[in-house]
């Protein structure tokens, strides 16, 4: 208790003060506008929205050239209903436009990043420094909300890294653990022994919050109930970076005897929304973002479902002006009792990127995939299916014509490193992936880790 207090009242601000950045101010910021009714949060929010909308006609050269094309200037969009004339900044317009994007203001200053794209390739981007801290400051107010505050004891029970760091970086990543009370357990490792590791890191670890990823987290809570492991109650668990399911939380909470906190995020703007302690919905990080659900090109009624866009409201390096991330979201009209006037989606609902098993009862994320294409120039789109824990079918889509045989090689050298020769691959080349309504199909898909359907592997990996 001592030590979160002095972090996050002593140690925490000054850090941020030394570095010349604002995270401290803009949380404690964000700690009071989240109880404002939700018409003055709109219309800050507005007022913000208003502003990029103006830096981003009259310094970013994309912007300018678009609104000129549409004929129209920042001043005319005085309503949502304007706003929403303004078109989709989808990722392929972001990999072919990047440079333009960014405020040469901000060029070389700003902090880039790569992320999946809705096809399957990942593409660059990049934010401000200033935009970091917002995003930040809304992360930590989320995670709060669980009782996850900085500085308390966190079990992060989480993916390994997907590349390995260089020894500095990972001495500094060890540091700031250490001083963060944060422990990294690798939730990829579905055996026996990976499972009774996890318990034991707990049990010793004593953490107040678990946060991970929700198919991991339940298959944990599978194997404590099936074995009756004792394992130390958190406070508080917080389920990211997945879809979770109603069976899931349920199976969770049980085993670890805690409320499971969802949570949705992404890697292009951090927390976008995150369950309170009423859990009657995910409050929208909205200071920071203008979150639209859009379905057939108008605003999502109550109870429908539809696609996430969104503005980020401070990220004046390289401005994203109504992005879909690719997911799907179900609105609501309803305000939560908690006070807090932030409004509400109702749930997530459709993520594009699904955890592979191996036969080695391992999981790896979809990012193992979207990473190894990221350099293949000849593959413009693919998807991958798990039929079954030995049956992996990849479709790629030429990017020139043909694939060459070396990327098809490249492709099997790395699947079976990854899965091993248990594993048939069935590489299909395709002219198109088909595609849901709204654009988009799952990048990575797995018939095994579906979440309903887990048994069904322990059964699997039980038989072999
Ligand atoms: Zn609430």
């Amino acid at each position: 208790m001592f030590y979160s207090f002095v972090y996050q009242n002593i140690a925490f601000p000054l850090h941020e003060i030394i570095r010349g950045r604002k995270t401290h101010l803009y949380l404690r910021r964000l700690e009071e506008s989240q109880w404002k009714p939700l018409w003055e949060i709109q219309s800050r929010q507005w007022r913000a929205l208003q502003s990029l909308l103006h830096y981003s006609y009259q310094r970013v050269p994309f912007y300018r050239q678009l609104f000129d094309s549409l004929a129209i200037t920042p001043d005319r969009i005085r309503c949502p209903e304007d706003f929403q004339q303004l078109p989709i900044l989808t990722k392929e317009i972001i990999r072919e436009n990047r440079s333009r994007l960014v405020s040469p203001h901000y060029r070389g200053k700003n902090i880039v990043k790569s992320t999946s794209g809705s096809t399957g390739a990942p593409f660059e981007f990049e934010h401000s420094i200033d935009s970091w801290c917002w995003r930040t400051a809304a992360a930590m107010r989320g995670y709060s909300w669980a009782g996850a505050f900085e500085g308390v004891r966190h079990v992060y029970f989480w993916r390994p890294p997907l590349k390995p760091l260089g020894r500095v970086a990972e001495a500094k990543q060890t540091l700031h653990r250490f001083f963060q009370r944060q422990k990294f357990i690798d939730c990829f490792d579905l055996t026996r022994e990976g499972f009774a590791r996890c318990i034991e890191e707990i049990n010793r670890f004593r953490p107040v919050s678990i946060i991970g990823f929700a198919m991991p987290l339940y298959a944990l809570s599978k194997f404590i109930l099936d074995t009756g492991a004792a394992v130390h109650r958190p406070a508080s668990i917080i389920s990211a970076a997945e879809r979770l399911y109603p069976q899931q939380r349920e199976t969770i909470e049980r085993a670890l005897g805690a409320p499971v906190f969802n949570t949705y995020g992404s890697r292009e703007f951090m927390l976008i929304a995150a369950e309170c302690e009423r859990h009657e919905g995910l409050h929208l990080s909205a200071e920071n973002l203008y979150v639209e659900v859009i379905k057939d090109g108008r605003p999502a009624g109550p109870g429908e479902v539809g696609d996430i866009v969104i503005t980020d409201l401070h990220n004046y390096g390289m401005p994203f002006i109504r992005y879909p991330v690719g997911d799907l979201a179900l609105a609501t009209a309803h305000q939560c009792s908690c006070g807090r006037g932030l409004p509400l989606i109702a749930d997530v609902v459709g993520r594009t990127l699904e955890l592979i098993a191996t036969p080695q009862g391992r999981l790896l994320p979809g990012q193992f995939f979207t990473g190894m294409m990221m350099h293949l120039s000849d593959i413009k789109e693919f998807q991958v299916i798990q039929e079954s824990l030995h049956e992996l079918v990849i479709k790629l889509v030429p990017g020139n014509g043909s694939i060459s045989e070396w990327t098809l090689k490249k492709i099997r050298n790395q699947v079976e490193q990854a899965f091993g020769q248990q594993v048939r691959l069935d590489l299909q080349i395709v002219s198109d992936i088909p595609r849901s309504k709204a654009g988009k199909f799952l990048i990575t898909q797995s018939k095994v880790t579906a979440a309903l359907s887990l048994s069904a592997f322990a059964e699997q990996r039980k038989e072999r």
